[in-house]
């Protein structure tokens, strides 16, 4: 009841990363950043950010 939901989520973009995602690309600088950011605090990610504040940008069109 009105929890408020912090972390501990899987990031959205996991399943479908963009170019410049941790997680498109496992090695031994990646994986500290994708444990951290894609598996936990997704909301904190400078790609998560970016992406969120471009979008939210974005016009739609209207007829
Ligand atoms: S947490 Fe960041 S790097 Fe990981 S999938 Fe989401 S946007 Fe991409």
């Amino acid at each position: 009841m009105g929890t408020k939901k912090q972390g501990k989520d899987t990031c959205p973009y996991f399943d479908e990363p963009m170019k410049d995602c941790y997680c498109g690309v496992f090695n031994s600088l990646t994986i500290p950043l994708i444990v951290r950011y894609c598996f936990k605090d997704y909301q904190e990610c400078p790609h998560y950010k970016q992406t969120v504040l471009t979008t939210s940008n974005q016009e739609v069109p209207k007829e």
